[in-house]
Order: structure tokens, then sequence, then C-alpha cells
């Protein structure tokens, strides 16, 4: 009878764990890992419990000026690219009032792009790491609001760009969330391009113009604003070994006005 009672509960445990593999899939899907309208409204709208795995599911808001108070993400544990070039420290940290943007997300997606094989580490000059709190840093990359990115930019305050101003590259939430009309890749794209083009400054570089017609826009252009006939791109090394660039210099393209605050709902 022991027996046969072991061999049932063996049956049903392996329904059980099956049942709670499916569950576990549900939040991996409804990360908003795409865009501001995820498959987390689904999850939600249909009364599902709002338990820890579901809060990355927030739909996506901010005001059009935050307070200025950030969470900081941890450091990378991979410990980035391995590479004899200077090393240096950086902290990402999102700004607290931007909902459904969790830091560890927005830390993941920035140290991806920059420890790509395609990215400023490829030429051997330079090796990038993400600190955490408390860590020695180089530089800090804020996600932050369209009136915290003036406040942090101290530059012409449009509340539409992205900026670099010393230790600060400043990510503006707007764009990361809508990247811009017309860019011609995808928002991924967008956000790999806005990541590199500024930590480019903060290498040193300074913005250049699109070489020719068609051909990829280099990641020092300011492509928010325009493309001038090249095609987007988001790499400094696109083929993983030569630094592609155009002619030093900048176009006097017009800034599209600040958009105010912004809710996925
Ligand atoms: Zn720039």
């Amino acid at each position: 009878m022991a027996y046969r009672l072991s061999g049932v509960a063996g049956g049903g445990g392996a329904a059980h764990r099956m049942r709670r593999a499916s569950r576990r899939a549900t939040p991996d899907r409804c990360r908003p890992r795409r865009a501001a309208h995820g498959d987390c409204h689904r999850a939600t709208d249909r009364g599902r419990r709002r338990d820890a795995q579901f809060r990355a599911c927030r739909p996506i808001s901010y005001p059009a000026a935050g307070g200025n108070r950030w969470s900081t993400a941890p450091g990378e544990t991979a410990g980035g690219r391995p590479g004899d070039g200077r090393l240096l420290r950086y902290r990402v940290v999102v700004e607290r009032d931007i909902r459904g943007l969790p830091v560890g997300d927005i830390a993941a997606a920035i140290t991806a792009t920059l420890n790509d094989p395609r990215g400023w580490t490829a030429g051997g000059a330079w090796r990038l790491r993400r600190v955490g709190a408390g860590g020695a840093t180089d530089f800090t990359i804020y996600l932050a609001t369209p009136g915290t990115r003036d406040t942090l930019c101290q530059d012409m305050p449009d509340g539409y760009t992205s900026c670099r101003n010393g230790g600060r590259v400043v990510l503006n939430v707007a764009r990361w969330v809508k990247g811009v009309p017309g860019y011609g890749a995808s928002l991924a794209t967008y956000r790999q391009y806005m990541v590199n083009h500024e930590v480019g400054h903060k290498l040193g570089l300074g913005h250049e113009r699109c070489p020719g017609r068609d051909r990829p826009a280099p990641v020092m252009q300011q492509q928010t604003l325009g493309r001038h006939g090249c095609t987007a791109n988001a790499w400094p090394y696109p083929e993983g070994k030569v630094r592609y660039s155009g002619p030093v210099g900048a176009y006097d393209d017009e800034i599209p006005r600040r958009e105010g605050a912004y809710s996925a709902q």
C-alpha cells in the first residue's frame, strides 16, 4: 500500500513540476523588454496577483521632472571584457520617479552594450566595468527624467536629448522609452546608440558627420537629431577591430520640443 501511494505521489509530483514550470515562464514573458506596452498589461488586467515577480511588469511612467534621487544597480559579476586597456569603472543609476524600468534591467542592458564585441572596448584602449554603490568610479550613467537631465547636463536645457557632462553620462528616459521618429532601426538599437554615443564623449570623442549617402552613421554622429543620408548604427566598431568614424563636425539640426510626463496606461 505504501509502495502504491508512493508511486501515485511520484506521478502527481511530475504534474506539479510541469505546472510550476509553466507558472515560472509567465513573469519572464511579461518583463517589459521591448516597449512601454508589454505583456504585463495583459497579465495584470486578468487580475493575477501582483507579487514580487510581477512588480517588474509595472507599466512605464515618469514625471516631466523627477526629484533627482537615485536607485543604484549592483556591480557586474562577470568582470567585464578582458583586455589590457585602461580600466574605467562606472555606476548605473535610475531616477526613483521612473516606474516600470527596474534598475537591474537598465544596468544589464547598458553593460551588455558596453561589453559587446562591437563596443568601445573592441579597440583595446579601454576596459569598462560596472561597479555598485560605494565603489570608486570614473563616471556615472544616469537614466534621468527630462527635467533632471537638464539639471545634470547644465547645457541648453532642451529636455529632449541626452548628454555627457564631466563624469556624468546622462541618458534621457524619454529617448530610452520612445527612441526618435524615423530612426530606421529598432528601439533596442537606438538604446545601444545612445549609450555608446554618450560614453564615447566620456572617452574624449567629439561629434562626427555622415561619411556618405546610405553608409552607416558613425556612433558619434548626432543620430537623435538627423541621419543626413546615413543609416542607423549603434556601434563604434561594427566589424570588431577598426573604429568606424566620419568627418569631424556636427549639423545645425533643430532639437524637437521637450515632452511632458509619460504614462503607458
Ligand atoms: Zn553628442
